[in-house]
């Protein structure tokens, strides 16, 4: 969501008659977009930020801004932190950030701009869809809502990101139209509660499910040949966006699929609404319809309370999933969450030791997948060359496996390709 903000706010400027430039150190603007989501995203901007203070000195008229989640949870006190720099601008403000500088160029005050996105202003959220291309560029991201209303008792995301705003269809689907004219293959759809889409307006209390109806939409877009979306909560992934998911042959056969936790007893203290059987359902039933599925997930070891059983009930619902990758985090308090009330009483230990049981549970699974597929075909999108080695060039399978792959001369990014898997790791899969 920050990358397509920080896109967006790129697109603005460069609109208004800037242009990027390679180094911070050549730039008459710096903005830094930031996350809220762990202490240590923000300790790290600070820090960032913080070094930028020698610049500011030696060249007076430069002007720095800090835009996003840590700006719109600090508001002001980012000023006292961070005494050189401009503007503060919120997450419902991106849009009003080249105003703000031409503001800032003409008075040489400081700007802080962190309320809540108005009426007027959420039309020209829908608009402040601007794109950059180039380089060969075959995918980009579309925001389709955001906020979220659910809560979790450890996350931050409602306090500084607000509650869920899904952007009208027909804005989105031209927008994508708009994409689709000028190249683009792949859409990634964005959103913190993506599966809720639509379900926070004027669709409230229809029976379907508004993002599985965006899909089947977008499926009907010439030019687009993939869709991928995150991040889906399990208690919105209802039977028709599974349906959807499973039949519309554009959107791609992999689910990032949040699962925090396999004990139900840390799901309720989470405030998840899920248990672990019903997780599993959804995987099974989009397994059933689409036996090549493939899912990946966010797991939290060490929240408050987590007893040793908690821990092997995510060990065992994580291998009965059979994920191949996971964003396995190391539970610390947020301040401003319920959760942070917690007595925070899982040892540092337990917390490593059940992080690196389940990296490596990962691992081995990962190997395992990939060499199942030596002497297969499959079919890719083609991504460029591979940036760790240029004669070679990478693709992506609908299931989101990476392949690299040797060149003829005749290939262009964005075409599809099908290749034979002729070597395998735990990371890649080779062609
Ligand atoms: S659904 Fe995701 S974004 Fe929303 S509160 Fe829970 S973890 Fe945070």
């Amino acid at each position: 969501m920050n990358e397509r903000d920080s896109e967006a706010i790129s697109a603005a400027l460069e609109a208004g008659g800037l242009s990027a430039t390679a180094c911070e150190n050549d730039a008459d603007v710096l903005v830094f977009n930031t996350c809220s989501v762990r202490e240590t995203a923000e300790r790290k901007a600070v820090g960032k930020i913080g070094i930028m203070k020698k610049l500011k000195k030696d060249r007076p008229d430069l002007i720095i801004g800090v835009a996003g989640c840590m700006a719109q949870r600090m508001k002001d006190e980012l000023f006292a932190k961070l005494p050189h720099i401009d503007f503060v601008a919120g997450t419902g403000q991106i849009h009003k950030i080249p105003e703000i500088i031409n503001g800032i160029i003409g008075k040489r005050e400081k700007i802080m701009n962190v309320g809540e996105t108005s009426e007027d202003e959420k039309e020209l959220l829908d608009g402040f869809g601007g794109h950059l291309y180039g380089d060969g560029k075959i995918s980009a991201l579309v925001s389709v809502m955001r906020g979220c209303n659910r809560f979790c008792s450890y996350c931050i995301v409602p306090y500084v990101r607000g509650t869920e705003n899904s952007r009208p269809q027909e804005i989105v689907l031209r927008e994508i139209r708009n994409l689709a004219d000028q190249g683009i293959k792949e859409i990634i759809l964005l959103g913190q509660n993506i599966a809720a889409y639509g379900l926070d307006n004027s669709m409230l209390g229809r029976k379907k499910s508004p993002f599985a109806e965006l899909l089947g939409k977008i499926e009907d877009i010439d030019g687009i040949l993939r869709v991928r979306f995150t991040s889906p909560h399990p208690a919105y992934f209802s039977d028709d966006l599974i349906n959807a998911v499973v039949s519309l042959p554009k959107v791609c056969k992999n689910v990032h699929l949040p699962m925090q936790s396999g004990s139900d007893n840390i799901l309720k203290k989470m405030n998840r609404p899920y248990t672990s059987a019903e997780y599993l359902a959804i995987v099974e039933n989009l397994r059933k319809g689409a036996p090549e599925m493939t899912f990946s997930t966010d797991v939290i070891v060490g929240f408050p309370g987590e007893t040793e059983e908690d821990f092997l009930q995510t060990r065992d619902l994580m291998n009965k999933v059979a994920f191949d990758n996971a964003f396995i985090f190391k539970y610390s308090p947020r301040e401003g969450t319920k959760a942070a009330n917690f007595a925070d009483d899982v040892p540092k230990t337990a917390k490593e030791e059940r992080n690196q049981i389940l990296l490596k549970d990962l691992a081995l699974r990962a190997e395992k997948h990939n060499k199942a597929m030596l002497g297969s075909l499959v079919e890719v999108l083609v991504e460029g060359p591979s940036k760790r080695n240029s004669e070679k060039w990478c693709g992506r399978t609908g299931t989101n496996k990476v392949v690299i792959f040797e060149p003829d001369g005749k290939i262009s990014t964005g075409d599809i390709l099908e290749l034979k898997i002729s070597r395998a790791t735990s990371m890649s899969l080779y062609a």
